[in-house]
């Protein structure tokens, strides 16, 4: 359900993004998703048509939806390294699985790989973006945010 109201939130903020713009029919927008966010993407990607199919609107008439995942980027607020998942060779499995479900589990088990402390930030891979929208408005092509 969780991905349904996502995709809500996307949907009503391309409309009011389009409004803005000018735009009379979008025709793509890209979507990331960040890997820290626990989203289902096939069920994301179902929502979003769905939802943008009941607005009835031919704003989103010929809308494709591009979602892509954003790598989760850790920093460090001690020697300010930064690190994705992938540097983290020691982390097992099961504790990987652990992070994705729940990021604050990640303090538990994610150390600085340079200066292994336990003090860090995340820098990216949380929520979902919308990373542009495309459209053709009055005569012309439109490229948004
Ligand atoms: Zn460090």
């Amino acid at each position: 359900m969780h991905e349904w109201s996502l995709a809500e939130a996307v949907i009503s903020t391309v409309i009011e993004a389009s409004k803005g713009e000018g735009l009379e029919e979008i025709t793509k927008i890209k979507v990331k998703i960040g890997e820290l966010q626990q989203v289902d993407t096939e069920i994301f990607k179902f929502a979003l048509d769905e939802i943008a199919k009941d607005q009835g609107t031919s704003l989103l008439r010929t809308m494709k939806i591009e979602i892509r995942t954003e790598k989760a980027i850790f920093r460090c607020r001690v020697c300010k390294n930064e690190w994705t998942f992938d540097d983290l060779f020691d982390i097992d499995e099961d504790k990987l699985e652990a992070i994705h479900f729940a990021p604050e589990v990640a303090h538990v088990y994610v150390r600085c790989p340079l200066c292994k402390s336990p003090d860090f930030e995340v820098v990216q891979g949380r929520g979902v973006l919308i990373d542009s929208i495309k459209g053709i408005g009055t005569g012309k092509e439109t490229k948004g945010r």
